[in-house]
């Protein structure tokens, strides 16, 4: 579904990821952890184009993204992507938050975005909110409406960029227990996170970066209980 190869980028001088080799099959969740700055939000951004890769391959669903031919629009609706910072128009209700994206990419009448909108905001528990701003939601509401603006594109696989790290503590699980149950429908995700429980239960693969490289991947027990490379001990040594 995923298949990043040898990925570089660079920003003038900055070396950021230096030839990341990653790949999500259908149906898969697969976490990425990592300390802060190791380029965990660039390579996710690369993968639909929101940063352009200097060097290497991705294959999403299809589509060569790095090709100078590739369809974006297509490729973002087949690449969802949910933010750390919810990324959400203050103006605009949850229900058109999400149908915004159906009339924009998908050219959706009104009423058929705004159906379609209902429902994905249903999946994510939010049904009766959908009136509401942003502003009248809590963190882990308006996270959930992100989710819902991805899910409601029908996307092949979604990208998360650390979903729950700008949430309070209590507001966390409901936005995991969402996650949980996309998995449960055979969503394909890539998860950026610092959840560790959640990696460990919930992910198929976990996969460690630091310095814009793969150290070290493996399926969760591996990983966390038996890490082979000196920086993905210290790593998860820190993070108890
Ligand atoms: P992470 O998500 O793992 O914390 P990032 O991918 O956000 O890491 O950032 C990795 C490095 O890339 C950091 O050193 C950051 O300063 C740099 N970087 C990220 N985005 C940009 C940008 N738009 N311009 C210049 N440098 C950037
Ligand atoms: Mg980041």
């Amino acid at each position: 579904m995923l298949e990043i190869s040898g990925l570089h980028k660079s920003y003038g001088s900055n070396v950021v990821l230096r030839g990341v080799d990653l790949k999500v099959n259908a149906g898969e969740l697969v976490c990425v952890i990592g300390p802060s700055g190791s380029g965990k939000s660039t390579m996710l951004r690369c993968c639909n184009l929101l940063e352009t890769p200097t060097g290497g391959s991705i294959l999403a669903n299809g589509h060569q993204v790095t090709s100078p031919t590739v369809d974006i629009n297509r490729l973002r609706q087949d690449v969802g992507m949910v933010f750390q910072q919810f990324n959400l128009y203050p103006h605009l209700t949850a229900l058109d938050n999400v149908a915004l994206a159906l009339r924009n990419v998908q050219r959706r009448s009104k009423a058929e975005a705004q159906a379609l909108a209902q429902q994905a905001l249903e999946q994510v528990g939010l049904g009766a909110k959908a009136r509401a701003y942003p502003g009248e939601l809590s963190g882990g509401q308006q996270q959930r409406v992100g989710i819902a603006r991805a899910v409601a594109l029908k996307p092949q696989v979604i990208l998360f960029d650390e979903p729950t790290s700008a949430l309070d503590p209590e507001l966390v699980e409901d936005v995991l227990n969402v996650m949980r149950d996309l998995r449960q429908r055979g969503m394909t995700m890539l998860v950026v996170t610092h959840e560790m429980a959640f990696a460990h239960a919930a992910a198929d693969r976990v996969v460690f970066m630091d310095g814009g490289v793969v150290v070290e991947q493996g399926t969760a027990a591996e990983l966390f209980e038996h890490p082979r490379e000196p920086r993905t001990q210290s790593f998860l040594a820190r993070y108890g």
